[in-house]
């Protein structure tokens, strides 16, 4: 019953994801190096002491509202781990007061994961919260990759779609596998033409840990995945995942008889290690689950993608490597051979037959609305899984095979909260981009370029025609 209302029936619920404190356990260096010139603070304390005749509330009032300084030694032994480098105090007493990046923050992450993105999945998988920088922003409006891309935020439609307190509901909602082109009426019973092969996903995202990961690891990604109504993927034999609705098995010719895939609702074909045989074989086994093929992307991958589709794909899983740059001789960023694949795929006529999920290099909320917008139905979340689960870093982390994050030994309970509060704070990150782009629907964004700009096309466009200085 809808409450106050008389009418019979479930009541109306908004998607939302229960977000829960869940604090680091491992050492996190600290962001800020806070440091005072102890002679020149004992000299401005004593002149202080001297000029306010010994008034304690004035000699000992502190600059900091975030108690950096409220330790027995104050600007002495400052609190680091408190300062959120607002520069208050060092406006206030220039002469005395610096504050830096810390040593250890600087150096955090490898070339891809920068020491501010490892903090803000830190931040996002300890809160579930939005990062508010409050600062301003003071690094540049352009740069590699995903940076290069700017989503349309209009003033005109923002005021109607009012983000995630808002009064209208945001689907964040995304389809996986094939859709009818049209209802076909003459058929008595099965208008769709034949039986639709559709799988539901509460957000445009798939987990997808790195095989490194340990057991700990993967069960926490299965609990959360679960929770969150959202697909997750492994490779892994484990009996954990055999009764999980929610678990897509990679399969390869050398896993194949190991994986119960009876009750999977999608089989992923792993074409990095597998030929485009093993497709057919699946699909003749198990003709009413879907069937995704994981594709590198390369030179060729539109001609393939247009290939497993005539093969039997329902869905084509695009992966770069983890740093977000394909493996054609040029190494171009995700979004490029994903537009060329989703452009191919329209041109073809067949895009709605089909799922694009993009993998690889998804590292920043923002990432999502991003891919999608180059063409991507889903994309999958791989290192920033264990970056959120607090793993260590060896070495870059690009390489798929060897990537080089220690997983720690986490509780599941634990992991599992991690992850929802990262979903969470994507999610009202995702609500956030759509409610200012006017869209009601984030399957609406997808392929939309339109409601982009790339920084590679405006330079081309403002500098045509004229010659470099040589
Ligand atoms: S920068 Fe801000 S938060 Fe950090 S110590 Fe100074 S006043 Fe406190």
């Amino acid at each position: 019953m809808v409450s106050g209302t008389g009418v019979e029936g479930p009541a109306y619920e908004r998607f939302h994801i229960e977000a829960k404190s869940a604090d680091h356990v491992y050492n996190v260096p600290n962001k800020f190096d806070v440091h005072a010139k102890r002679l020149r603070l004992a000299a401005m304390l004593i002149h202080e002491t001297i000029r306010y005749r010994f008034n304690r509330d004035i000699v000992l009032s502190r600059p900091c509202i975030y108690g950096v300084f409220s330790g027995r030694l104050g600007g002495f032994k400052p609190i680091k781990q408190r300062c959120v480098g607002c520069m208050r105090c060092v406006q206030e007493y220039p002469h005395i007061m610096q504050v830096n990046y810390g040593k250890k923050y600087r150096e955090l992450g490898d070339l891809h994961w920068t020491p501010e993105s490892v903090f803000t999945i830190l931040y996002e998988s300890s809160t579930g919260k939005i990062p508010v920088k409050g600062m301003g922003y003071k690094g540049s409006f352009s740069g590699e990759g995903w940076d290069g891309i700017w989503t349309d935020m209009s003033e005109i439609v923002r005021p109607t779609r009012d983000g995630v307190f808002g009064r209208e509901y945001i689907s964040t909602s995304a389809d996986i596998g094939s859709k009818p082109f049209f209802l076909d009426f003459s058929s008595s019973d099965d208008v769709t033409g034949k039986k639709i092969r559709l799988l539901q996903s509460s957000l445009p995202i798939m987990l997808q840990p790195p095989e490194s990961s340990k057991l700990d690891i993967g069960i926490a990604v299965k609990q959360s995945a679960s929770k969150l109504g959202i697909y997750h993927m492994s490779r892994s034999p484990l009996n954990a995942y055999e009764e999980d609705p929610w678990y897509v098995p990679i399969v390869d010719k050398a896993n194949l008889g190991k994986l119960n895939l009876d009750r999977a609702p999608m089989i992923e074909v792993d074409l990095f290690t597998s030929n485009r045989g093993l497709i057919g074989e699946l699909r003749q086994r198990y003709p009413s689950k879907l069937i995704s093929v994981r594709l590198k992307i390369d030179e060729a991958a539109e001609d393939e993608a247009c290939r497993l589709f005539n093969d039997g794909a329902d869905v084509i899983h695009l992966c770069a490597d983890y740093h977000g740059f394909d493996y054609s001789k040029t190494h171009s960023h995700i979004s490029h051979g994903l537009r060329r694949v989703h452009t191919r795929l329209v041109n073809e006529g067949i895009r709605d037959r089909i799922t694009l999920i993009a993998s690889g290099g998804i590292t920043r909320a923002e990432h999502v609305p991003k891919a999608i917008i180059c063409g991507a139905d889903l994309v999958g979340l791989d290192t920033t899984l264990l970056i959120a689960l607090q793993s260590e870093f060896k070495g870059e982390t690009r390489d798929r095979t060897d990537c080089r994050l220690a997983s720690r030994k986490i509780e599941v309970a634990w992991g599992a909260q991690r992850l929802i509060n990262l979903m969470a704070s994507w999610h009202d990150q995702l609500i956030e981009i759509l409610s200012a782009m006017g869209m009601r629907d984030v399957r609406r964004l997808r392929g939309d370029v339109g409601r982009s700009m790339t920084d590679e096309e405006l330079r081309e466009q403002a500098f045509e025609g004229i010659d470099k200085l040589s």
